[in-house]
């Protein structure tokens, strides 16, 4: 299982995906964590979810810190995620990833106002092809899904696609995780959305920043150049980096 996220490529990634969109960029990240070959755009979101989380754990750790606010009193809270509780959710917990995971989004069938609407699940290929900025960018993420209607329809009532929206959850559990979250100011107790790929990319980010900080401090002091130092290993680089501050 490749689980590529290392001094020698952080630098390519961050710099890969400071010009994409979130969409483009957690594509980009869990194919790092993906067998060589895979269609990662096409696979359904919590698969993608777990490549994210195997990535993260690999690179970072179990624990996921997150800062949020109640919407009620504005309580700044911090809140520690583990990411087998992400599991637990349906992040990929059935859908490990390589070959055993789920690789094809799944398929359901409604009856609504009298028609009979196949419909997949979301993947990440649907969600890079909708602009978010346009006044109907949720109705065409819907449309995206519908594979089948019957009878045929020119056009689907919004009602439907509403109907889809709500079962889409049910087709692929982990595609969006939400927490249950209580605030020790005012009780307030209210659902908050964790999205995995901010979340690697915040520390993708911070990792990246942290290396150009050494390579310029280290550039400065010895006249290495980027290449140089990220040839000394971290350990010999933190010597160095103190030497030459001391
Ligand atoms: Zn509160």
């Amino acid at each position: 299982m490749p689980c590529a996220l290392t001094e020698t490529n952080v630098l390519d990634v961050w710099e890969n995906g400071l010009g994409s969109t979130p969409a483009g960029r957690s594509v980009l990240l869990a194919s790092l964590a993906a067998p060589a070959g895979q269609d990662v755009a096409g696979l359904p979101l919590s698969t993608l979810n777990a490549l994210l989380l195997h990535l993260r754990s690999g690179a970072f750790g179990d624990l996921l810190p997150c800062v949020t606010d109640c919407p009620e009193c504005g309580e700044s809270l911090d809140v520690t995620v583990a990411a087998d509780e992400l599991r637990a959710l349906g992040a990929g917990g059935t859908a490990a990833p390589g070959p055993g995971g789920r690789t094809e989004p799944a398929v359901a069938t409604l009856t609504a106002h009298g028609m009979d609407v196949t419909f997949r699940a979301l993947t990440a290929r649907d969600v890079q092809a909708v602009d978010p900025g346009t006044p109907d960018a949720r109705r065409q993420l819907l449309l995206r899904c519908v594979l089948h209607v019957s009878p045929p329809a020119d056009e689907l009532p919004d009602e439907v696609l509403e109907d889809v929206a709500r079962r889409l959850p049910g087709l692929d559990p982990g595609a969006d995780p939400v927490f249950t979250l209580d605030c020790p100011q005012c009780g307030h107790r209210w659902q908050a959305p964790l999205d995995i790929a901010d979340h690697v990319w915040a520390d993708v980010s911070g990792y990246a920043h942290r290396l150009l900080h050494e390579v310029h401090a280290l550039a400065r002091a010895y006249g290495w150049t980027e290449a140089e130092v990220l040839a000394v290993g971290p350990l010999r680089r933190r010597f160095y980096l103190e030497a030459s501050a001391g």
